[in-house]
């Protein structure tokens, strides 16, 4: 559709600055987007939410003109406009700020706000009006950095204030923001909700993707909730609850989501039958880390799981539970202590070592340590089985299939294929990817570090049903995790960290929030409670 007139805002804020109509996306084997509309207003901050692979970041690339839709139609101050690439996105005066920023690392600051626009005389870059400019935009947006600075040495959160002055120096007018705080500190958060304030104030429109919940009750004024691709709903954040939104975007209430039934039952037979530990750590201590050798990282660490029992490990950042779980999995060295498994002691020296006795760890960051995203599914499960799939070193092709196929199907993992690469897939079925690798090894001992960090809560509730299954057929489960909703729900029972050391242990009827912060803390529960 070629307009016949340039766009010309609007000047009554009373019509839609941009409208999707009716837009349906399709890929090989998956429906994306199917006849999605919204609509975002001027000075608006909209929220869009919904669980991974529900089509956000498909609607966001369409709106930004990295694709276009197979069908529907988007309009622009009133006119249907066909987004044929980023650049005649950009001119018409749409900006997305990418998870995984556009920047070039080795160019300054300012270089990347005017990357191709430098202003100039011939052929020479006009640096100082180059500065004067980037300083004003940076002055405007409140963020203090040298715009001399190379990019590569910037933070995150000013790597992201560097694409944010870039979208205003090309007059943006809508901001997209994908999962813009992932990766921040809470500070950083709030400057960029100062931030996002400050461009509605201007009367630009934001869309903003989060799985966070209380960020939308923050900054957004109205929430577009997606499920399966499908427009699930819609309404003002003043009238919205995050049961109402969870419910739209999983399509069952919030109650739902925590411990089941047979958590209860599981925790009956455990007291009844009171089987031995498979695991137990006897006064586990380390000294010393690259910075400081006197440090104590781990300092007389005791206690046990049982087969069938889901024990927590909470604990501020820091603490030592990531260093219980290395040692335990023969990932780090220990100075003291020792480790039995069913009741034997053993030196773990490596991670195979750990493997072999049955130990698994699903690691805290899956990206870097667990996965490899340029593989398909079916190959990053076979990377943890070659011992037992290969003969004679070639990898049985139908073997990997069948293996991959299964766990595909058991785990609900969403994908058209086990032939897509993992890096196509969403955060939290990437997640059952590596809860896959491991399920397929039979562990008696599962350690998860973290295991839902950064997948979205329905996502989330399917991990959870996972580890009571697992436990249920008598797995011991030893689960990291700094929400504390999270590590009082899962935990039959919580080992406290502060300092490398266990401070305290509460059973699953006394752990609330306040008793986990207090020992995690050192402060006492009445404190916590009165703050
Ligand atoms: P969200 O951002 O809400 O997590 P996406 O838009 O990334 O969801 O994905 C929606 C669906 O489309 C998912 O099933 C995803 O696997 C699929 N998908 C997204 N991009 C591609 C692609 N380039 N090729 C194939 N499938 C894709
Ligand atoms: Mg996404």
């Amino acid at each position: 559709m070629v307009q016949s007139e340039p766009a010309r805002p609007d000047e009554s804020s009373g019509s839609p600055l941009l409208r999707v109509e009716r837009v349906t996306k399709t890929f090989p084997g998956v429906v994306a987007l199917q006849d999605v509309s919204l609509e975002v207003y001027p000075g608006e901050v909209l929220g869009l939410v919904g669980e991974n692979g529900a089509g956000k970041s498909t609607l966001m690339k369409i709106l930004s003109g990295v694709y276009q839709p197979d069908s529907g139609e988007i309009v622009l101050d009133g006119k249907p406009v066909t987004l044929h690439s980023p650049r005649q996105a950009q001119d018409l005066g749409i900006a997305i700020i990418y998870q995984e920023f556009n920047l070039m690392p080795n160019l300054s600051v300012e270089e990347n706000v005017f990357v191709g626009r430098e202003p100039n005389t011939g052929k020479v870059v006009r640096w100082r009006q180059l500065r004067k400019q980037t300083e004003d935009l940076l002055d405007q947006l409140g963020v203090r950095l040298n715009p001399g600075a190379i990019v590569r040495s910037l933070s995150v959160a000013e790597q992201q204030m560097v694409e944010i002055a870039k979208a205003l120096s090309l007059n943006a007018r809508l901001v997209i923001m994908d999962e813009p705080t992932s990766a921040l500190t809470d500070t950083e958060v709030a400057a960029l909700f100062d931030i996002i304030r400050g461009l509605k104030a201007r009367g630009l429109a934001v869309i903003y993707i989060s799985h966070r919940l209380e960020e939308i009750f923050t900054i957004c004024d109205r929430v577009t909730v997606l499920r399966d691709g499908q427009l699930a709903g819609e309404l003002p954040v003043a009238e919205a609850t995050p049961d109402r939104i969870v419910r739209l975007m999983v399509g069952r209430p919030l109650m739902d989501l925590f411990r089941p039934e047979q958590a209860e039952r599981r925790l009956e037979i455990l007291a009844e039958r009171s089987p031995e530990p498979v695991l137990e750590v006897r006064g586990l201590g380390r000294t010393g880390t690259g910075q400081d050798p006197s440090a104590i990282v781990l300092e007389d660490v005791s206690f046990s799981v049982r087969p069938g029992e889901i024990v927590g490990l909470a604990g501020l950042v820091g603490s030592g539970r990531t260093e219980i779980a290395r040692a335990i999995f023969g990932a780090d060295e220990y100075d003291r202590g020792e480790i039995l498994v069913d009741g034997q002691p053993t030196r773990i020296r490596s991670p195979r070592e750990a493997i072999r006795l049955g130990i698994g760890l699903v690691p805290e960051d899956r990206k870097l340590q667990a996965l490899v995203l340029s593989l398909a599914i079916r190959e990053n499960m076979a990377l943890s089985l070659l011992d037992r799939l290969s003969r004679f070193g070639v990898v049985r092709l139908g073997a990997e299939r069948a293996l991959a196929r299964r766990m595909v199907d058991a785990l609900r993992v969403r994908t058209p294929s086990i032939e897509q690469k993992v890096l196509n897939l969403s955060g939290g079925n990437q997640q059952k990817v590596v809860i896959a690798k491991w399920l397929a090894l039979h562990p008696k001992i599962l350690i998860m570090d973290e295991p839902t960090r950064g997948i979205d809560i329905g996502a989330k509730a399917e991990v959870h049903g996972l580890m009571h299954q697992l436990a249920a057929d008598g797995v011991a489960i030893l689960m990291i995790s700094s929400e504390l909703p999270e590590i009082i729900h899962m935990s039959d029972r919580i080992l406290v960290m502060r300092q490398g050391r266990i401070a305290g242990e509460l059973g699953h009827a006394e752990a609330t929030q306040e008793t986990v912060m207090a020992l995690a803390t050192g402060v006492s529960a009445s404190t916590v409670a009165a703050a």
